[in-house]
């Protein structure tokens, strides 16, 4: 017999898996709403011209292909948690921040929670927010953590439910790991606002829990990559000992380069270095050391005046689309006198919008449209164009009707 005779048959990724359904529509109209990859005004990939003009200078340099250390790119390291911190933070003008560069945030993620799962004294618990990002959790649970919820969306207003994940946050034993959506929350787009990060804050440390922030949309939120970092910023300058993964798949356009990082506050110079030791043994038998392309292309965007201004402009650009076309999608759907509350549309923030749409709808929209999405009803807003969304509008207030 095979050695995988007893293999089960695993799910499809309910993520990925929507590309694969998509992908097999012959259908001239069909809309793939389910990934989460910027496209342009004609539904085409984007690579970013900042990208372009730094792949340009990088291949004019001849740069080799030589190995990166355990943790990466140490001019990329810098930039990156000067973009996340801002160049005025403590942990970094104090030289205690611990970073290395990761494979995406995807990667970040891993290896933090790896790191938590060794290190973190008071608890081996992990809160995510419900809904969260599908993959938050398996990520958790194969890095030895336990996962468990606290209350975020309110799916009468189709906003956050402040009062609920105040009092699941607080009801969480001392000390428990909370992982944050820095901005741009996936997949329900309700962010809180700075005065309920604050109020946050205090909760947090008052129960003396370990902040866990995912920030993988900086600059795609709102567009001002400091207002986006917000929070961030905020539990730092308050003192919280908090771990920040951050990607560069959306935010420049990278994604299959896969870029990004995780860094750790540390309280002073001597910790930085005993974490920055463990890291490297944390990573070295997972992948050895990370991808160098992406590393030295965000390196080469941020290290240089021009370009990081030019980048600024484009993330304000991706940013400044999706939000028109959430004032157009809004304004389609009342027109057609689609019945329900579409506010919550305009109000979202990020890539996705959380529609509202039954699993049911969901499956109509597929069947009778070729309009194809995740079951939750989680909508790419950056998939939608001034070609597709009278369509998609159409098929929508039908499907609610
Ligand atoms: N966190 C969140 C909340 C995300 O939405 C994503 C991308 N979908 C990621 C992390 C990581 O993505 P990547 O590994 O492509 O950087």
């Amino acid at each position: 017999v095979s050695a995988w005779a007893n293999v089960p048959q695993g799910p499809p990724d309910p993520i990925l898996g929507v590309t694969e359904k998509f992908k097999a529509d012959p259908s001239p109209n069909k809309i793939n709403l389910g990934v989460g990859a910027y496209r342009d005004g004609k539904g085409n990939p984007f690579v970013l011209p900042s990208v372009k003009k730094a792949e340009k200078q990088l291949v004019r340099a001849g740069a080799n292909h030589e190995y990166l250390p355990i943790t990466g790119l140490a001019s990329f390291n810098k930039l990156a948690a000067e973009l996340a911190y801002g160049k005025d933070s403590a942990p970094l003008k104090e030289g205690r921040l611990a970073i290395t560069q990761s494979i995406s945030g995807t990667g970040a993620l891993r290896i933090a929670a790896a790191f938590l799962g060794r290190f973190y004294p008071e608890s081996k618990t992990i809160y995510v927010p419900t809904p969260t990002w599908g993959n938050h959790i398996p990520l958790a649970k194969d890095s030895g953590l336990e996962v468990k919820h606290y209350k975020y969306f309110d799916k009468s207003t189709v906003g956050l439910d402040f009062e609920g994940m105040k009092a699941d946050i607080e009801a969480a034993p001392e000390g428990s790991i909370i992982m944050l959506h820095a901005c741009a929350h996936n997949p329900t787009g309700v962010d809180p606002t700075e005065s309920q990060w604050k109020e946050l804050s205090e909760i947090i440390k008052q129960k003396k829990h370990f902040p866990f922030f995912d920030m993988a949309y900086q600059g795609f939120a709102s567009g001002d990559i400091v207002k986006d970092a917000f929070a961030v910023r905020y539990f730092v300058e308050q003192g919280h000992q908090l771990l920040l993964c951050q990607s560069f798949a959306k935010n420049l356009g990278l994604y299959g380069e896969r870029v990004g990082a995780v860094s750790f506050v540390c309280a002073d110079k001597e910790e930085k270095a005993r974490v920055d030791s463990q890291l490297k043994i944390i990573i070295r038998p997972m992948y050895s050391n990370p991808p160098i392309h992406g590393a030295r292309i965000v390196s080469a965007i941020l290290g240089d005046e021009k370009l990081y201004n030019d980048w600024l402009s484009e993330v304000k650009k991706m940013a400044d689309r999706i939000i028109s076309m959430r004032e157009k999608l809004y304004t389609n759907l009342v027109k057609l006198n689609t019945p329900g509350e579409w506010g919550h549309i305009k109000s979202q923030i990020g890539m996705f919008s959380f529609t509202g749409l039954t699993p049911e709808q969901v499956d109509k929209l597929a069947e009778k449209a070729s309009i194809y999405m995740t079951r939750d009803g989680r909508i790419s807003m950056a998939a939608l164009n001034k070609k597709n969304i009278d369509y998609f509008a159409k098929a929508v207030s039908q499907a609610v009707k």
